[in-house]
């Protein structure tokens, strides 16, 4: 069975709110119980929450400090659980996770080191210098925006995690660790609607939505 690791650590300074981003409420209940609440629903037992200073677990989840990335709150994680071959590594502030999401991800990792959610995009991308010229259009049919869940054979994700703290520090995420370390990762076709809450406004749209399907 996989084991998950919630990380739930992060101040959420851009949404401005009062307490941790994970402990907002969220459509009645505090954000990160959402994601306990998908992953129990797919059959992860273990839960292992990586928490900022002073609060608790969601009752059944083991809780750890946080790191001062979100890789060293991934590593610090990693460290405390116990069993599984798999680990499904998730960001508390994506709450319109579906137990599709985790089931989907482990059932790609069969095949790879990693297996990461990821949506199509949608808009083009382009590059530009300091000065806004743009250098470059890229080809959107080659681009995925990246999500979490991210599921990983545990001894690649140890063995990607083992670097100096700079190098934790310059991950956005933990499969470019994998990559960086040789490892195989593949995108698992995932929604815009599993999105990241980071500002108020996606406070309120996440609102909407887990209150319409919490009517549904
Ligand atoms: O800051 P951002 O929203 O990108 O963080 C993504 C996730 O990583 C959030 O769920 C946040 O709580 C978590 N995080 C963490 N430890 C940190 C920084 C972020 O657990 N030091």
């Amino acid at each position: 069975m996989a084991v998950a690791l919630l990380v739930a650590a992060g101040s959420g300074e851009r949404l401005g709110a009062d307490r941790p981003k994970a402990f907002v409420v969220l459509a009645g209940r505090p954000m990160l119980e959402w994601s306990v609440e998908a992953l129990r629903a797919a059959g992860v037992a273990e839960i292992v929450v990586a928490l900022p200073p002073g609060r608790s677990p969601p009752p059944g989840c083991v809780g750890v400090p946080g790191g001062a990335t979100r890789s060293a709150s991934v590593r610090n994680a990693l460290r405390a659980a116990s069993g599984g071959e798999d680990v499904i590594v998730h960001d508390a502030a994506r709450p319109l996770v579906t137990p599709a999401h985790f089931t989907a991800a482990l059932v790609a990792l069969e095949s790879a080191d990693a297996a990461i959610a990821a949506a199509p995009m949608t808009d083009t991308v382009k590059e530009a210098g300091e000065d806004r010229r743009v250098t470059a259009t890229l080809d959107r049919s080659r681009l995925w925006a990246i999500q979490t869940p991210q599921a990983f054979r545990r001894h690649a994700l140890e063995s990607a995690l083992a670097v100096d703290d700079a190098v934790l520090a310059a991950a956005t995420d933990d499969a470019w660790l994998v990559e960086r370390a040789g490892g195989t990762v593949r995108v698992v076709e995932s929604t815009p609607e599993n999105f990241k809450v980071t500002t108020a406004h996606d406070l309120r749209v996440a609102e909407l939505l887990l209150c319409e399907r919490r009517r549904g």
